[in-house]
């Protein structure tokens, strides 16, 4: 029987250092981290998520601020609020819930976060650091997955890590980070052949495909570490993208959803906002 990889455990620590250090600039008197997170719309998906960020980051002491929007608005009138943030002293991160809604140009409202600001790791900037090995911010959920590997202290480099899903926010940063730590990684797709056998052959498999239960035992080793960052909503309940009864008792390590990476990304964001805050005060 395989063991369960518990990210509630695991955020626990991080949880823990954020909140010493925000405490600890409290009782100095120095500025502690303030969060905005911009909504456009009422994707019902992003309003969880903003509810969620919030609950947490007061949690530990961090400062949270919802900026709603209406998706009657333009392209210019989202710029113009987070050009507002941007010069905002007292916001260390912006998040801008994704997706927008379709009459939005993602891509160039993205452009707009300044870059120190840029917690979650869109831009340009950030995200060509990542792929320089110089990043600024880790994004958050590729962030959460390594984090999760780590906990295990087991040493990534040279192990043979596939990533199933190559987007731009899970699959392909997930992939930068592990080849950052040394790691030989084979990015699967949905044109990708032999899928069965190139993930039985990985040490450690991520799945970011958002198709629910799709990985059952036949795509597993015994010896697998296996990595579930799958969100999506089935029969009424947020299920992964592996089938976890029936994969846990053949690989060595599973995540659960929920539980797992999920459960390690906001406070990830939060650790980036006080990161922020250090770096802009230097
Ligand atoms: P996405 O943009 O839809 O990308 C899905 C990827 O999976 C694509 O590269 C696609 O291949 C590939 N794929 C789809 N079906 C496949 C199949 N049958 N075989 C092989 N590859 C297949 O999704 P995403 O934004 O990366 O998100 C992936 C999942 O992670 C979703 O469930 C999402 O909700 C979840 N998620 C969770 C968190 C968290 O914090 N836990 C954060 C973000 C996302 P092609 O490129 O060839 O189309």
């Amino acid at each position: 029987m395989g063991q369960i990889i518990n990210g509630k455990e695991v955020a626990l620590k991080v949880k823990e250092d954020i909140k010493n250090f925000i405490n600890n600039r409290k009782e100095n008197n120095l500025k502690t981290p303030k969060i905005a997170s911009i909504l456009v719309g009422n994707d019902g998906g992003s309003i969880y998520y903003m509810a969620s960020q919030e609950k947490v980051s007061l949690s530990l002491g961090a400062g949270f601020v919802k900026v709603i929007l209406p998706e009657t608005l333009t392209d210019e009138d989202v710029i113009a609020e987070i050009h507002k943030l941007n010069e905002d002293d007292n916001v260390q991160g912006i998040i801008l819930q994704l997706p927008l809604p379709n009459n939005f140009d993602e891509k160039k409202i993205i452009r707009e976060i300044s870059p120190s600001k840029d917690i979650d790791c869109l831009t340009f900037e950030s995200q060509g650091k990542l792929y320089m090995g110089e990043p600024k911010f880790l994004p958050c959920t590729p962030n959460s997955v390594i984090t999760l590997i780590k906990s295990l202290n087991i040493d990534i480099a040279g192990k043979n890590v596939v990533v199933l899903g190559r987007s731009n926010i899970v699959g392909k940063p997930v992939a930068q980070l592990l080849l950052n730590e040394n790691a030989t990684v084979t990015i699967c797709h949905s044109k990708t052949k032999n899928l069965k056998d190139v993930c039985t052959a990985a040490d450690i498999l991520v799945v970011a495909i958002g198709r629910p239960k799709f990985i059952d035992k036949t795509y597993v080793n015994e010896h697998a570490i296996v990595i579930d960052v799958g969100t999506s909503s089935f029969e009424g309940k947020i299920t992964g993208d592996v089938d976890f009864d029936k994969v846990i008792d053949n690989c060595k390590f599973l995540t659960p959803v929920p539980g797992g990476v999920g459960a390690l990304t906001t406070t990830l964001l939060i650790k980036n906002a006080c990161e922020a805050l250090k770096d802009n005060e230097y």
